[in-house]
């Protein structure tokens, strides 16, 4: 039994079973045993590995995109550059590369890292030198805004709903036999048609941290890029553990595994909306990444002798990759032009 299982165990026995949302947001952060307090998780040594980790073109992408819409937006200065769940900080670090090519952006950057594990935190300052930390979207200053969050919104607690057939019951974590096991709450009257065997997830931080976001993008200027693994409006079950690259069971090395679910994007888009920001449709990774020109980028650091660049173009664009799963949702201010790569969502397919 893992240190954090048996202080589980122990809160379950006191307080009765948990939530997902409390057993991820325990076993993620919790400040000495959780798994962002604890590890550095990425990379071929660690559980998973994420786009900027894969090739510099991605965080640079990402960059010049931020760079088009603050160029768009009549460069406004100073401004915060942000990111939100940083990991290593090599995003940030890319996408700085990327816009010190433009005139003044660097400048006027205020780089601001909204990031919660201390741990982390030490590995970003390593990276990146001068930068600001906060610990919650809501503390973002109030002036344009150009923020990116990759597979943050992932790590966020979820809760989970299953359908009998009758009603709905939460998922809960509860003790069986001394050991953490999946149990079912008593009927929970949500407003939500359902049969038999539908799952249902809600994030209820995610539209919180999107509507602080595009608060201050409608409010003052800017743009915000959020990229996940995800889809539009359901799912299923799709809470996972992944340790070492393999998926393992969620409940069985609590703190040790990566703990996620995919994101939907619907919700995020009509919090974005709900504080008077304009929201893209959802573009798929690879669509996106493919419009900004990752592959011209690609052909070009090939020809210079990178010899990855090809495999990492087709890694993060193609479809059997991450080019199909992973998503990105793009928020800017009423009246600028789109953020690069992506167009204005269609208000009917929102409503459909
Ligand atoms: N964007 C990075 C890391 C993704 S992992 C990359 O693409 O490589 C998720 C990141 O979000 C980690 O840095 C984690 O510590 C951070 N995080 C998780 N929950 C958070 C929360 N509630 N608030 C702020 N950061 C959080």
């Amino acid at each position: 039994m893992t240190a954090l299982a048996a202080i589980l165990a122990g809160r379950i026995r006191a307080e009765g079973p948990m939530t997902l949302a409390d057993y991820m947001q325990t076993c993620l952060l919790h400040p000495d045993h959780g798994y962002y307090a604890t590890h550095d998780p990425f990379g071929q040594a660690g559980d998973f590995v994420t786009a900027p980790e894969i090739h510099q073109m991605f965080g640079e992408l990402c960059g010049l995109a931020l760079a088009q819409a603050w160029l768009d937006q009549g460069c406004p200065a100073p401004f915060t550059l942000a990111e939100i769940g940083p990991g290593r900080g090599t995003l940030m670090a890319d996408a700085l590369r990327a816009i010190r090519v433009v005139p003044g952006m660097a400048e006027a950057a205020q780089v601001t890292l909204i990031e919660v594990s201390p741990h982390l935190r030490q590995v970003q300052r390593d990276r990146l030198a001068q930068v600001l930390h906060l610990d919650r979207a809501e503390d973002l200053p109030d002036q344009p805004l150009f923020l990116i969050a990759n597979e943050f919104f992932d790590a966020l607690p979820i809760r989970q709903f299953r359908h009998n057939g009758q009603a709905w019951a939460e998922t809960m974590v509860a003790l069986d036999g001394g050991r953490l096991a999946f149990a079912l709450s008593p009927p929970v009257p949500l407003a939500r048609a359902g049969r038999a065997g539908d799952v249902h997830e809600i994030c209820s931080a995610a539209p919180g941290i999107v509507a602080a976001i595009a608060g201050r993008i409608a409010a003052h200027g800017g743009a915000a890029i959020l990229i996940d693994y995800g889809n539009w409006d359901g799912q299923g079950d799709t809470f996972q553990a992944l340790r070492h690259h393999a998926p393992v069971d969620p409940l069985a090395e609590p703190g040790l595994a990566d703990l996620t679910a995919h994101v939907d994007f619907a919700p995020l888009a009509r919090s974005a909306r709900s504080v008077g920001a304009q929201v893209s449709a959802m573009e798929t990774q690879g669509d996106w990444l493919r419009a900004l020109g990752a592959g011209q980028r690609a052909a070009r650091l090939a020809a210079a002798g990178d010899a990855g660049a090809d495999a990492a173009l087709k890694r993060l664009t193609d479809p059997a990759e991450m080019g199909q799963l992973f998503k990105v949702l793009a928020i800017w201010p009423q009246g600028a032009p789109p953020v690069p790569g992506t167009k204005v969502l269609d208000e009917d397919a929102d409503n459909a």
